[in-house]
C-alpha cells in the first residue's frame, strides 16, 4: 500500500509503498477513504508528542470500510461503514477506565501518534477505537467530524450552556466552522468571533446570530454588549486571539478551550473571581462520542466545508491546515 510517513521529528513527508498491516486478534483494518488533516499532527510531524517511534504515519480523522477483522473482535464485520478519531482505544484497566472513563485512560492509544494513522490506503485500529458511520455520509465531508467535530459537539454537550443561552465560538476555521453548526443545532444563541469580515457571510450562513469582528471591535466589549457569554468554546489556537476574547464571559461563563496555542493564555483571576467564571478544556471523546457527532450531524446536516488532496500531496494539504489558509479542513483522499 502507498502511505505517507514522517520518517524523523521535524522531516519532511515521504510517500511510501509498504506493506499492508494485518490487524491482531483485537484489532480491525479498514481501507481509508479519507482522511482529514488536524492541527494536532504538528505533534507528530516536528516530534513535540513524547514517545512516538519513527517513522510514523499521522492522520486520526479517518473514514473507510472495515477490511479485515482480528479472530477477537466480535462487533465489527468486512463491509461495516467506520470512523476513527484521535482516541486510538484504552487499556480496560487503570482507575479512569474502571470507572468508565475512557477518555482519560492512563494508557490511551492515540491515533497517528501511538500507531501508525490514516494518511495510508489501509490503516489499523484497536477495536474499541471505532466508531460506526451512517452510509449516507460522504466519507470526505465526514472525516473531519472524527476529530474536529467530536472535539466541538462533545465539549459543548458537556458544558455548563443551555438551551438559549450565549455560545461563542472564536475562530471559523477547522473547529469553528463545525462549533458554529453544532452549537445552533444544539439550540444555542451563537456568536462567532473571526478577525475581518471574510468569514461574516459564511458564518452566518452556518448558523451564527451574531459575527464579532475583532479587528473593528473589541470582542470582550461586543459579546458583554450582547450580555455576555455562558460558554467561550476557543477554537483557533492562538493565545492572544483567546485572550482578547475572555473578558466578553458573562457571570459564571466559561471559557471551554479545544484549541492548545503553543503559549499561556493570560486570564484575569480577579474576573474568574468576581463573576464565578470558570476555564475549562476539553479533550476529543470516545468511538461512541464519534458515533454520536456523527449521527447528529447526519440528523441535522451539519457538513464540513473541505479541500480535497491525494496522498502524494499530503505536504501541500499540511501546509494549508498550518497557515489557516485551507477552507476548512483539508483532507486526503488515499
Ligand atoms: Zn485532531
Ligand atoms: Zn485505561
Amino acid at each position: 500500500m502507498r502511505a505517507v510517513q514522517v520518517p524523523e521529528p521535524g522531516a519532511d513527508f515521504e510517500v511510501v509503498e509498504t506493506e499492508i498491516p494485518d490487524p491482531a486478534a483485537d484489532e480491525v483494518r479498514i481501507e481509508v477513504e479519507a482522511c482529514g488533516v488536524c492541527h494536532s499532527d504538528v505533534f507528530v510531524k516536528e516530534g513535540q508528542w513524547p514517545g512516538v517511534e519513527y517513522p510514523r504515519v499521522p492522520g486520526h480523522e479517518i473514514a473507510g470500510y472495515v477490511d479485515a477483522v482480528g479472530d477477537d473482535v466480535t462487533e465489527w464485520n468486512e463491509g461495516d461503514r467506520v470512523g476513527v478519531g484521535w482516541h486510538g482505544g484504552h487499556c480496560f484497566t487503570c482507575e479512569p477506565c474502571r470507572r468508565g472513563d475512557f477518555i482519560a485512560c492512563e494508557n490511551a492509544g492515540v491515533t497517528g501518534i501511538s500507531f501508525d494513522g490514516g494518511y495510508a490506503e489501509y490503516v489499523v485500529a484497536p477495536h474499541e477505537a471505532l466508531a460506526s458511520m451512517p452510509e449516507d455520509l460522504d466519507a470526505t465531508s465526514a472525516a473531519p467530524l472524527l476529530c474536529a467535530g467530536v472535539t466541538t459537539f462533545n465539549s459543548l454537550r458537556n458544558s455548563s450552556a443551555e438551551p438559549g443561552d450565549l455560545v461563542a465560538v472564536q475562530g471559523v476555521g477547522g473547529l469553528g466552522h463545525l462549533g458554529i453548526q453544532f452549537a445552533r443545532a444544539s439550540g444555542f444563541e451563537v456568536a462567532a468571533v473571526s478577525r475581518g469580515t471574510d468569514k461574516r457571510d459564511l458564518a452566518m450562513e452556518l448558523g451564527a446570530d451574531h459575527f464579532v469582528d475583532s479587528e473593528a471591535e473589541d470582542p470582550a466589549e461586543a459579546l458583554q454588549e450582547l450580555g455576555g457569554a455562558d460558554v467561550l468554546l476557543a477554537t483557533a489556537p492562538s493565545a492572544d486571539a483567546i485572550a482578547s476574547v475572555v473578558g466578553g464571559l458573562g457571570v459564571e461563563g466559561e471559557l471551554l478551550t479545544v484549541a492548545v496555542p503553543g503559549e499561556e493564555v493570560p486570564v484575569s483571576v480577579q474576573a474568574l473571581v468576581q463573576g464565578r467564571r470558570r476555564v475549562q478544556g476539553w479533550p476529543s471523546g470516545t468511538a461512541k462520542d464519534s458515533q454520536d457527532t456523527l449521527e447528529f450531524g447526519a440528523l441535522r446536516d451539519v457538513e464540513s466545508m473541505v479541500e480535497t488532496y491525494s496522498l502524494e500531496e499530503a505536504a501541500d494539504a499540511y501546509e494549508a491546515m498550518l497557515s489557516g489558509d485551507a477552507r476548512f479542513r483539508a483532507v486526503i483522499e488515499p
